[in-house]
């Protein structure tokens, strides 16, 4: 068997402990004589596997007791609905910060559901920063202000939690939760698709202030209504059952680690590695703005976008995927997220040092 390093911005590689954890349980999952795929969600050892799951969850972010977790479905971009539809509570209006793709397109469908006011944007500098809090032109009476902490495809991301006054924040952390530690109660809502930083695809997480909650617009469905979910303990209808199970995997993994602390250590020197490598060279180069560059996810250039695919050849070849850049901005991404270790980076800035010594 041989395992890639994997560059994948999602679903991307999961900590390769808990793949074999999963592995050695897959046909009996503690004597029970069932995988945990088989077992139905209201039976006890679910029930065990999934509050697990939510109390280690708690534990790692720190989860203010008003706060409610919610394992949902339907990813991020079903959030992009489902958010203001459980938010507005008779508001009209949504102040966004426009940071980039994932921005753009949850103003695109916010505006299905309410009034957007863009209160800032990075677009004048082609999204390659977050635009500066004392510019954010806020609405007072907006139901809550959006932002996305982590721009997976642009790479940049917030080492900031801007204040925002009484107005709920709401920020999609698809990309970066539980990458550091974070302050949650600075948030009334925070969403993310399990498929880049904790799980499978399939499992969304919600975590939400309570007090928000219990004011749904009348269309919205019952299975995305953030009070009936939380009332009926993420169980209302069958919840993905096993995308938790490997969460939970990946929680209990994370807290052996020495939880977010020291996963924030981890990934800063990942990024820096990389990060100050390509401040070296004129051969590739790094669009985003220092101050706001991604730990998560590394887009680079090559200055000659000719070599781009003797690129990624060589880097497969060296046992390197995925590392080829969104379709939309083209040049290379590294997503380094908690479960790329520090030799895949030193490889990485190997393999980048020796192919600009080849070509350059
Ligand atoms: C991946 C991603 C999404 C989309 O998630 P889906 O699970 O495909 O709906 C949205 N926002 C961010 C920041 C992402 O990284």
């Amino acid at each position: 068997m041989t395992r890639v390093f994997n560059f994948s911005a999602g679903p991307a590689a999961l900590p390769e402990p808990v793949l074999r954890q999963a592995a050695e349980e897959m046909l009996d999952w503690h004597g029970s004589g069932m995988s945990v795929m088989e077992m139905s969600h209201r039976g006890k050892e679910f029930i065990a596997i999934a509050s697990e799951a939510e109390a280690l969850l708690r534990q790692l972010l720190v989860v203010p007791a008003n706060y409610k977790v919610l394992f949902m479905q339907g990813g991020a971009i079903a959030e992009n609905a489902i958010v203001p539809m459980n938010l507005l509570r008779g508001r009209t209006g949504i102040d966004f910060i426009d940071t980039g793709e994932w921005s753009k397109k949850s103003i695109k469908e916010a505006k299905k559901y309410a009034k957007v006011n863009v209160a800032a944007s990075g677009a004048d500098t082609g999204y390659t920063a977050i635009p500066a809090r004392e510019t954010w032109q806020l609405d007072p009476g907006a139901a809550y202000v959006h932002i996305c902490s982590n721009e997976t495809i642009g790479g940049v991301q917030y080492h900031f939690t801007p204040d925002v006054g009484t107005v709920p924040l709401v920020a999609d952390m698809s990309s970066d939760i539980l990458s550091r530690p974070v302050d949650l109660s600075k948030f009334g809502l925070v969403y993310a698709g399990a498929q880049k930083n904790i799980g499978p695809a399939g499992l969304t997480i919600v975590i939400v202030r309570e007090d928000l909650l219990g004011q749904p617009h009348p269309m919205l469905p019952s299975a995305f209504d953030y009070k009936t979910v939380a009332e009926n303990e993420s169980m209302y209808n069958t919840p993905p059952t096993y995308a938790i199970y490997i969460a939970g995997l990946v929680f209990r993994w994370l807290e052996q680690q020495g939880g977010l602390a020291a996963m924030e250590t981890h990934n800063r020197a990942k990024a820096a590695l990389l990060y100050d490598f390509l401040a070296t060279t004129g051969f590739y180069e790094a669009p985003v703005a220092k101050d706001c560059r991604s730990w998560m996810n590394v887009p680079f250039k090559l200055k000659d976008e000719g070599l781009d695919a003797a690129f990624l050849k060589g880097a497969e070849a060296a046992g390197m995927v995925q590392l080829k850049g969104h379709r939309s901005v083209g040049g290379m991404r590294a997503s380094i997220y908690n479960a790329m270790p520090l030799e895949g980076v030193r490889t990485l800035v190997a393999y980048m040092k020796d192919f600009e010594a080849r070509h350059g």
